[in-house]
């Protein structure tokens, strides 16, 4: 109701606004002070309150959109290309993940395997203790990834388009005219929802 008057009567001082709905002007400053510090309100002294054109809703927006990659970012489960598929599946559950990421001889981010590619091969005939995951692994240039510098927006979108678990998180390293992507990190599933709840907390 209070955005709702404003909206209508702006410039309109907390007299105003309090005389409109029938309460004391003490009653109205808590609201009034929360809708100034979430953006909704904008107070000019001497003037009143204004309505600033943000819902709610845009600000929201704009919080996932103003959170870097970077500060979110959880730490990688990395293997080497020639780890068996078996290590790979005990590296799994001792880290407690659901991807792994993979790296080349150079250190480099080659690939990755996700439960199911693993779950695929060891239903089959495979020698899983003989197997690298590097035959079993999608690869580079076919790795979605996210960098330090995108926002979770950017990231949580990555996922969802994409329909994936995990994104790497690289730098870019330039050796020559070659590309390479250092791995400095992880934004999953979990990471995301972490950060919904961290958002929903009041
Ligand atoms: P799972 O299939 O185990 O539930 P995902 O949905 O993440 O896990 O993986 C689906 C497929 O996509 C797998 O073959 C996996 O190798 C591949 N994949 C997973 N993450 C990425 C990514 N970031 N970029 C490219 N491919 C990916």
């Amino acid at each position: 109701m209070i955005i709702d008057i404003v909206k209508k009567y702006e410039p309109i001082t907390s007299e105003q606004i309090a005389d409109k709905l029938n309460i004391t002007r003490s009653a109205l400053r808590p609201d009034l002070a929360v809708l100034t510090m979430i953006g909704v309100l904008e107070a000019r002294p001497r003037v009143g309150y204004f309505f600033t054109g943000k819902v709610p809703k845009n600000l929201i927006s704009e919080a996932i959109r103003d959170i870097k990659v970077d500060k979110i970012k959880a730490v990688p489960s990395v293997i080497t290309e020639s780890t068996s598929v078996y290590d790979a599946i005990v590296t799994l559950f001792l880290t407690d993940v659901g991807t792994l990421f993979v790296i080349g001889e150079d250190g480099y981010l080659s690939g990755l395997v996700s439960r199911k590619d693993l779950l695929k091969i060891a239903i089959g005939n495979a020698d899983i203790h003989k197997m690298p995951v590097g035959m079993v692994m999608t690869r580079m240039p076919n790795i979605i990834t996210v960098t330090p510098e995108e926002s979770a927006y950017d990231a949580a979108k990555k996922i969802v388009d994409h329909q994936v678990d995990a994104l790497p998180v690289v730098k870019l390293v330039l050796e020559g005219n070659r590309q390479r992507f250092k791995i400095v990190g992880k934004v999953t599933k979990t990471t995301i929802t972490k950060l919904f709840v961290e958002m929903g907390q009041i």
